[in-house]
C-alpha cells in the first residue's frame, strides 16, 4: 500500500535499535526522511548508514538522552519542523512495589510520561499550523494489563495514557493525530534481557526462559521490531487520519481480553 507520506520528515526517538529502529525503516521506506536520536553514538550512525544505503532518504543523527532536557532541546534542535513524531524510550527497571521511593517515581515520570509530553508540546503546535502531522508514541501492553513487577511503567505510562486521551481529541481538527502503540513481547534487546533475568531466577536455560515466555503468547512467538515498524508507519500514513486517541495492542494475542 502506497503510505501517501513520502517527502515528509520525522523524528523517531530511541531509534539505534529494537522498536524505534523498526519504526524508523518502515516510515524510510515510505519515502520519509528521517531524524534519529539514541544515546550511544555508534550504534546510532550505523543505522543511520544503513537506513542510508538501503532506502536513500535523508538521516540526521543526535545521540543525546532524550529524558534529559539539554539532550532533547539538541534533538528538537536539529529535528526543525517535522511532520511525524515518534516517541520512545527505555523502559523503567523491574522491582517491588514496597521498595520504590518518590525518587523512583520522577525517574520513570520523566522518561515514559514527561519525555513524550515536553515533544508533543514542543512539535505538535508547528503541525497544527502546517494542518498535518501525526504523533505515535511507544508504550506497553503492561497500559491495558498490568505486570505487577514493572509498576514504574504501569504508573508513568498509565499517565501518558490519560494525557494522550484528551489532548489527541484537542487537536484532531487541524489534521494532528495522536495515538499509542503498546508493544507485547518483541525480540528485541529488552526482551533478550528479561528472558536472561528470567533463566537466572529459575536456574535454567536461555531456550528454556523464551519458551516459557512464548507459551504465554497465543501467536508462539515474539513479535518482530519490522512488524511493529509497519502497523507505526500505517498510523502515520495519509490512511490513518481518523484513527484518533488510541490504544493499539501487538501482543499476539498476549493480553486476554474481549474488547
Ligand atoms: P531496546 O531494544 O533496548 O532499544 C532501545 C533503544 O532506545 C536503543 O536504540 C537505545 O539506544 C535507545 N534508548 C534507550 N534509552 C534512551 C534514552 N534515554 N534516550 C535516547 N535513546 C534511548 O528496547 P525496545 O525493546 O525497542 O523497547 C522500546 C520501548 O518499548 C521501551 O520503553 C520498552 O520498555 C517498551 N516495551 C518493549 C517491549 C519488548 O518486548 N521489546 C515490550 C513492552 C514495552 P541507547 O542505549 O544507545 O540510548
Amino acid at each position: 500500500m502506497e503510505l501517501g507520506i513520502k517527502g515528509k520528515t520525522a523524528l523517531v526517538c530511541a531509534s539505534s535499535k529494537g522498536l524505534g529502529r523498526g519504526c524508523a525503516e518502515a516510515l524510510a521506506e515510505a519515502g520519509v526522511s528521517l531524524v534519529l536520536n539514541a544515546r550511544g553514538a555508534e550504534a546510532l550512525e550505523q543505522t543511520a548508514d544503513h537506513i542510508r544505503t538501503t532506502y536513500g532518504v535523508d538521516v540526521t543523527c543526535v545521540a543525546a538522552d532524550i529524558t534529559d532536557e539539554a539532550g532533547r532541546a539538541r534533538v528538537l534542535e536539529a529535528a526543525g519542523d517535522v511532520d511525524i513524531l515518534v516517541t520512545n524510550a527505555g523502559g523503567p527497571p523491574p522491582g517491588m512495589w514496597s521498595d520504590w521511593e518518590r525518587d523512583d517515581f520522577i525517574k520513570a515520570l520523566d522518561a515514559n510520561m514527561l519525555t513524550p509530553i515536553a515533544l508533543i508540546k514542543a512539535l505538535v503546535p508547528g503541525m497544527m499550523e502546517r494542518g498535518w502531522g501525526r504523533v505515535v508514541n511507544i508504550t506497553s501492553q503492561s497500559v491495558k494489563a498490568p505486570i505487577a513487577v514493572l509498576g514504574l511503567s504501569n504508573s508513568a505510562r498509565a499517565g501518558l495514557t490519560g494525557y494522550v486521551a484528551g489532548t489527541s481529541r484537542q487537536v484532531a481538527g487541524k489534521g494532528v493525530t495522536i495515538n499509542n502503540l503498546l508493544p507485547g513481547i518483541h525480540d528485541t534487546d529488552r526482551a533478550t534481557a528479561l528472558d536472561g533475568g528470567i533463566m537466572k531466577q529459575q536456574g535454567i536455560t536461555r531456550e528454556v526462559a523464551r519458551a516459557q515466555r512464548e507459551a504465554t503468547i497465543p501467536a508462539d512467538r515474539y513479535g518482530t521490531a519490522a512488524e511493529f515498524g509497519a502497523a507505526c508507519a500505517f498510523l502515520c500514513s495519509t490512511h490513518a487520519g481518523f484513527i484518533v486517541g488510541q490504544n493499539l495492542l501487538l501482543d499476539g494475542g498476549g493480553t486476554n481480553f474481549t474488547i
